[in-house]
């Protein structure tokens, strides 16, 4: 999971760039950075934290220039490393490149060590270094970046949502099935693509449309034009967009991901009613299910728990203890609205059990008579090798117990997670469009030693579409 970003825009774009890069930082703490340019030369800027932390009004006044790309990282693969920040910057026969990239692929290292075996050396760990190089690779034979792009489209494997800078032109691009989200809109004075379209509304802009599984898009000063490289028989799409990363007022493949949360909620009342004083979510993340769960069931939506907003990244640690003094530091029971009362408790999520087990815990410290724990996904029973940090199968709670020893691990009166077939019917995409690695075990691209559905991907290399934006914005073309 990372959040990236591209824009093109008379009026300088580092401002932009920084506030669209602060609508995604819930898509990754660990780094942030930008790379602009200005027709003649290159800024970048990056560094270890948070978006508000890495930048100052002085270092975003030295990125110029009318283009550029910006990165918040969330580490999956490659270790948490200054080096690993991103946008990756380079320069190949006189041209400079700056690359973002979301996703993970499954067979980079396969590609390093051919690229190895030919003499080419890496600084870093990461998947967007063999993205980059694959890039170059075919760059260098035939000089049309185009061309290159395609090329990567036929030799990597996983997922990649890609913006590529090459001197005065960004590209950005999807891999074939779709599995991390891109989108493309309008602002005043140019054009904007990102992970989600809360970047697009934060700068006041217009979002157009998403760019398509295996599509390319060219956005310049004088607008964006699309070309189909790939289609796939099947889509892709992450399911845990919709259950957790995405901001609940992201819109992704049209759809408005509070809306679908909501219904969530309700079917999660449905699946399992039961009679009860209040519906509390976990915040955040639990909000907009515990809303639907509320208005549909008739239960009182009342929080139990407040959320201190400022230890976000401070406690995003790696140990269990660790982990667990986080939960404590971040949430503090609302004992006036608990005590003598049946309290459902509504999360997006179990994956340790780490959350659930301490909160059913505060909630019973804090005089529950019953804690009534509902899920807004299925449970998660094996890992992502495509760009979501999900631990190994023996840290998923839900991959060594079943349900009611999961229950009886986190002391709730009751539990119950969402079945797919509701969770799915919420989202409104065909399930053989989704991926559900994580909840099946079934991946939709052969991993080795997991189970794959089939995969068979046409490669439709044509020109590009026609001109789809214009610069200034056609205000009257919608
Ligand atoms: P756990 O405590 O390990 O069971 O994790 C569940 C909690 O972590 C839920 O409240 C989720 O909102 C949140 N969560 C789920 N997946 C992730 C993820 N990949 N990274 C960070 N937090 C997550």
């Amino acid at each position: 999971m990372c959040g990236i970003v591209g824009i093109v825009d008379a009026g300088g774009v580092s401002h932009p760039l920084y506030y669209a890069l602060f609508a995604l930082q819930h898509r990754g703490q660990e780094s942030a950075g930008i790379s602009t340019w200005d027709g003649a030369s290159f800024y970048k800027y990056k560094g270890m934290g948070l978006v508000a932390e890495v930048f100052t009004e002085q270092t975003l006044r030295d990125l110029k220039g009318t283009i550029g790309v910006g990165h918040v990282r969330y580490p999956t693969t490659g270790a948490n490393l200054p080096e690993n920040t991103q946008p990756f910057n380079f320069r190949f026969q006189d041209h400079h490149f700056a690359i973002a990239y979301n996703g993970n692929l499954v067979n980079a290292d396969e590609l390093r060590t051919g690229f190895e075996q030919q003499g080419e050396i890496f600084s870093t760990t990461t998947d967007t270094e063999v993205v980059a190089s694959t890039i170059v690779d075919e760059f260098r034979r035939s000089g049309k970046i185009e061309e290159a792009i395609i090329h990567c489209m036929h030799v990597l494997r996983g997922s990649y949502s890609v913006i590529l800078m090459l001197d005065g032109i960004l590209y950005a691009f999807r891999d074939p099935m779709g599995i991390k989200p891109l989108c493309i809109g309008t602002t005043e004075t140019g054009f904007i693509v990102a992970s989600e379209s809360v970047a697009i509304d934060t700068l006041g802009g217009t979002l157009v449309r998403d760019v398509s599984p295996g599509e390319l898009f060219r956005i310049t000063d004088k607008g964006f034009e699309a070309m189909q490289i790939a289609v796939a028989d099947r889509r892709a799409h992450c399911i845990f967009e919709y259950i957790y990363f995405a901001r609940a007022d992201a819109v992704i493949e049209g759809k408005l991901v509070y809306d679908i949360r909501r219904k969530i909620g309700a079917s999660l009342y449905d699946e399992a009613p039961l009679d009860a004083d209040l519906v509390s979510p976990v915040p955040d993340s639990g909000t907009s299910v515990a809303i639907g769960f509320s208005h549909h069931s008739g239960i009182p939506y009342l929080e139990a728990l407040m959320k201190n907003r400022y230890t976000a990244r401070t406690f995003i640690k790696p140990s269990q203890k660790e982990r667990e003094l986080a939960v404590r530091l971040k949430l503090n029971p609302i004992i006036g609205h608990i005590e003598g009362k049946k309290v459902v408790l509504v999360d997006d999520s179990i994956v340790r059990g780490t959350t659930s087990r301490h909160i059913v815990e505060l909630m019973k410290e804090s005089g529950a008579s019953e804690v009534h724990v509902r899920i807004g996904s299925p449970q998660i029973i094996a890992p992502c090798y495509l760009g979501v940090d999900m631990p190994t199968r023996e840290e998923l709670i839900a991959s060594t117990k079943p349900v009611n020893e999961v229950k009886e691990s986190i002391a709730a009166t009751s539990l119950h997670h969402i079945s797919l077939e509701a969770l799915v019917k919420a989202i409104g995409i065909d399930r053989e469009n989704l991926c559900t690695g994580c909840l099946t075990g079934n991946y939709p691209l052969s991993i080795e030693g997991e189970s794959c559905l089939s995969r068979n991907i046409d490669f439709v290399v044509g020109s590009y579409q026609a001109k789809l934006g214009s610069f200034p914005p056609d205000k009257t073309a919608a």
